[in-house]
């Protein structure tokens, strides 16, 4: 079913001369310049494309549905634990407090080793098969080399696994389960880079090049095929394929977005997209030496030599050549660079996880945290096409996540009141409120929007009563005299502009609190206006954090 080997033709060519020359297993950079990066280039005129697209529907879920532009000439090499194919799901709350309409989150947590990495060990691990290596070096900060260990043991090539010291000592036990050989070293990412590649040479072992190695940006690009095609099938009924307008990830060496940009360019080539997505990258603030230099207009990045980040993942301080990469093509077909803290990663990964049902990777919580900030810059706009890497599973690092005090311990045998410690942020805000049932009436036409307010309120306690316009919302009040009054302000019939005129002007009804919810862009005079009848203005973009929600009940004290 997929294209044999004979017809097959892969070249690769030198980013800096252009100069081609054909996949053998001795290259080793551009022949001509010294370039150390070379692309692949297939030739899909040696191919219908129509008839292309119509066996690839045919085919498995794999990313090997895409043979024809990957990096491997025999079929029979490939190294599968059925990677890839993994879903991109439509966000429904997080979108609409967001004020997005199309939110997707590829999910990468779905694949065999729980990150976006075994797209790369599939596909490397795949050539190294084909080429005939029996044991391999890495330096990897957990997932790679989590990755690279599985597909390993299950071609029979052994791992040699350098980590950082930084890196979680879960992840590296993950490892070793595989058979891994294990090395910790005392110092940063990029040192333990160093050592390793030392080692690979002193031993005469094959050394993983990373973002260098050919295998790595082309496995990457399949998500990029894998995006097209699903939104293909969600927004365009299957028709034809389709470019999202961004693309968003945390980034650390930059082999997502670049495979990814890589793979739209060949789309955009072979006819199959018409058009190219944008590129959100997010680092953690600790260690973003391509937001800074990107701030600073510079095409070279200073490199961080202490990174200061707790989120091993996204520790590489220097990018080197990624960076040159990404910028330009962030100044061809546009983009960003963003960065997000420790602090404002963790506190998006509880409220990915509990709207979305999402549990993240902190390296993946720092995409969601910057995709927070972009919007509400108005950088990313709220009809955009926004597709989310959801990089990583939370699995091999709850522990950082979580602490220690997750669980609350009842011991019925001594019958004595066990005290819970404090806990930080929306854990501790939850206990701070009593439980004495507050009745709060939420007027907001959003259904989605709607729900996850009372979800949020009903878990504190508080008796909800919905409405869904405003009119409805003034007739509830009436009734049910509640404590507070939450309403949105652009409503269909009667806004709430009118509904916190009405209850302002009844005697019965103006002592009530009014809190006012919405995405709307105020001009100073509705803002004045707002200001000396609500009690709090919240913005759908910046309020999107849970704990604001939870607050508001204990507003009432
Ligand atoms: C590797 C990794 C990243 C960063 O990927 P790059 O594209 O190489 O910068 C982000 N999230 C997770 C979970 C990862 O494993
Ligand atoms: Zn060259």
């Amino acid at each position: 079913m997929l294209t044999p080997k004979e017809s097959k033709h892969i070249e690769l060519e030198c980013i800096n001369c252009r100069t081609r020359i054909p996949l053998t297993k001795t290259v080793d950079g551009c022949p001509k310049c010294g370039e150390n990066i070379l692309e692949a280039r297939y030739d899909l005129t040696l191919i219908n494309v129509q008839e292309w697209l119509k066996a690839i529907k045919k085919r498995g879920r794999s990313l090997w549905r895409y043979f024809e532009v990957l990096p491997l000439y025999d079929p029979a090499n490939i190294v599968s634990l059925g990677e890839g194919g993994t879903p991109l799901i439509k966000s429904r709350a997080l979108a609409s407090m967001l004020g997005l309409k199309h939110l997707y989150i590829k999910d990468e947590r779905q694949g065999p080793t729980a990150s976006f990495k075994d797209r790369q060990a599939t596909v490397a691990i795949s050539a190294m098969k084909e080429i005939g290596v029996e044991s391999v070096v890495v330096a990897s900060t957990g997932n790679v080399a989590i990755a690279y260990a599985a597909y390993g043991a299950r071609a029979g090539i052994k791992l040699w696994g350098f980590f950082p010291s930084l890196a979680p000592s879960e992840k590296m036990r993950e490892a070793a389960v595989y058979g891994a050989e294990v090395i910790k070293i005392t110092g940063t990412y990029d040192q333990t880079k160093e050592i390793a590649a030392r080692f690979a040479k002193r031993q005469g072992i094959f050394l993983d090049r990373g973002i260098k190695s050919v295998a790595a940006i082309e496995a990457m690009k399949t998500m990029s095929y894998e995006i097209a095609e699903q939104l293909g099938d969600d927004l365009e009924d299957g028709k034809r394929w389709r470019s999202p307008d961004w693309f968003i990830q945390g980034v650390s060496g930059g082999m997502g977005p670049i495979g990814v940009g890589k793979g739209f360019r060949e789309m955009f080539h072979f006819g199959l997209v018409d058009k190219m997505p944008a590129l959100g990258m997010i680092q953690s603030t600790g260690c973003a030496p391509m937001v800074e230099a990107f701030k600073r207009g510079q095409r070279i990045a200073t490199p961080v030599d202490d990174p200061q980040t707790i989120i091993a993942t996204l520790a590489t301080g220097n990018p080197g050549r990624a960076y040159e990469l990404l910028y330009d093509y962030v100044k061809k077909y546009g983009g960003a660079f963003a960065s997000a803290s420790d602090e404002e990663a963790f506190n998006a990964t509880r409220i990915v996880a509990r709207n979305e049902g999402l549990s993240v990777e902190p390296a993946t919580a720092v995409a969601f945290a910057g995709l927070f900030k972009l919007v509400q810059q108005g950088v990313i706009k709220p009809d955009d096409v926004v597709v989310l890497n959801c990089s990583g599973h939370t699995m091999p690092v709850e522990s950082q996540i979580l602490g220690d005090q997750w669980q609350r311990s009842v011991d019925l045998s001594e019958r004595t009141h066990v005290p819970v410690p404090p806990q930080e942020g929306l854990v501790s805000a939850i206990e701070q409120i009593d439980s004495q049932v507050r009745r709060i009436v939420v007027i907001e036409d959003n259904a989605d929007a709607a729900r996850l307010i009372r979800r949020v309120l009903q878990a504190k306690g508080a008796e909800v009563h919905l409405a869904h316009d405003g009119e409805t919302g003034l007739n509830v009040v009436r009734q049910v005299r509640p404590d507070m009054v939450i309403t949105d302000l652009m409503m269909p019939n009667v806004d709430g502009f009118q509904v916190i005129d009405t209850l302002k002007a009844d005697p019965e009804l103006q002592h009530i609190p009014v809190v006012v919810i919405t995405a709307k862009e105020l001009t100073a005079k509705e803002r004045a206006r707002l200001n000396s009848q609500v009690d709090m203005l919240l913005q759908k973009g910046s309020s999107i954090d849970e704990e604001v929600i939870e607050n508001l009940v204990g507003k009432l004290d």
